[in-house]
């Protein structure tokens, strides 16, 4: 078979790192080995770790790049869920589709490769933003996976129109089914809607919750309750859970053991819990980060996310998530390197599993899907947020970032 790329000296393979060639044809790795013997175009790259793409299982599409529209004072989740509802009764389906594409493209410079979006459904918002984000899941395809998850941001049961809307958008190609029980009247009834909606529709689900850090009252038990009566274990995903940061070590491994047993994941958001919780404490400010390399280690599978880009909620970002895999570890107080290694699989594998993702990985007949980082471990990734080089999709490159040189007397 005539191949189109020889990879050539790439550091693959999380628990033994080995330098191994890869041969590309048709789109696909159609071989992997030390030292292939072909004539084909090739490019060495010195030893350099490469991965299957960066996995972002949490984003906010639909609300990026909105700062110029609100003005928070407060900080807190709720001024943020009310500022962006006031912006959004102005959103155009092509005001969405520019912010939202200027957001992606910066998420495929970063080496971004998969992503599941979460996209707001409601009577002001109506299809909109899912009608702007689905034409860029198409447009982008070449680059990246986009799925899309449509959810109620400001409530189902309290918000009549809400849930016909969710119909439409599944009927219409939504991926997924969100939640988000805690701006519902009634959270443990969103909880059974949204889970009867995934049955109707044979989707996965994905909440936001239990988003503040008092422990007094979760949802989580609900959820877990649900997803073992429908069957959907492995397919229930969990976002934020910053109350998980609030309990003590023996809830905590409970809950965890929980969550592992009934297949739900979890999500750290850790931008946007940092930078929203806490914020009635005036000293000794709370992180409320869910400690996610905790839940590893009890056997849930879990994600490090972006989740929001320059609104409200997180006025930061740059779409990296190599990047987002330092900050957890910073606030996590991760420094081994085992530890850190295991922040850079939460934010490549392990949110491929918990995407259900089949065909992820540099393996031989997978897609030629790889970003090549500047460094050759994968500790050192997450430690000095290293930048990808370039990335292919499906054999294709769709990114160069040619690494920044000194100019010393030129
Ligand atoms: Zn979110």
């Amino acid at each position: 078979m005539a191949l189109d790329l020889i990879l050539r000296n790439a550091c693959i393979g999380a628990a033994e790192p080995q330098i191994v060639d890869i041969a590309v044809a048709g789109g696909r790795i159609v071989d992997i080995a030390s030292g292939i013997a072909a004539e084909a175009p090739e490019e060495d790259i010195d030893g350099r770790l490469v991965v299957a793409g960066f996995v972002e299982t949490h984003i906010h599409l639909d609300k990026s790049c909105i700062l110029d529209r609100c003005k928070s004072q407060r900080g807190t989740l709720a001024e943020a869920i009310a500022e962006v509802a006031a912006a959004k009764r102005a959103f155009s389906e092509e005001d969405i589709y520019q912010r939202a594409r200027s957001t992606l493209e910066r998420a495929i410079l970063q080496g971004t490769m998969r992503m599941r979006t979460h996209v707001e459904v409601d009577p002001r918002i109506g299809l909109k933003g899912f009608s702007a984000i689905r034409r860029l899941k198409q447009e982008y395809a070449w680059a990246i996976d986009v799925e899309i998850c449509v959810f109620p941001q400001e409530g189902l049961l309290n918000d009549p129109g809400t849930e016909e809307l969710l119909v439409a958008a599944c009927e219409q190609g939504a991926d997924l089914i969100g939640g988000c029980p805690y701006t519902d009247s009634d959270p443990h009834g969103q909880i059974a809607r949204i889970f009867a909606m995934a049955r109707q529709f044979d989707r996965d689900i994905d909440f936001h919750l239990d988003f503040d850090i008092d422990p007094s009252r979760m949802d989580l038990e609900e959820v877990c309750r649900c997803t073992k009566a429908a069957g959907w274990g492995g397919r229930v995903t969990v976002g934020h859970v910053t109350k998980l940061s609030a309990i003590r070590p023996e809830r905590f491994a409970a809950i965890a053991t929980r969550l592992a047993d009934t297949g739900v994941a979890v999500t750290v958001l850790p931008a946007t819990d940092l930078f929203l919780m806490g914020r009635d404490h005036d000293h000794d400010v709370p992180r409320g980060v869910a400690a996610a390399h905790r839940l590893l280690d009890h056997g849930v599978v879990c994600s490090i996310a972006s989740n929001n880009v320059l609104n409200p909620f997180t006025p930061f970002g740059d779409c990296s998530l190599i990047r987002m895999a330092n900050l957890y570890a910073n606030v996590a107080q991760i420094g081994r390197p085992s530890e850190l290694a295991s922040c850079l699989d939460m934010v490549t594998a392990l949110p491929a599993k918990l995407m259900n993702l089949r065909n992820y990985g540099i393996a031989i007949g997978n897609p030629a899907d790889f970003v090549v980082l500047d460094c050759t471990d994968r500790a050192g990734a997450v430690a000095e947020i290293v930048r990808p080089l370039f990335g292919m999709k499906n054999g294709r490159r769709t990114f160069v970032c040619p690494p920044a040189r000194l100019l010393r007397g030129e």
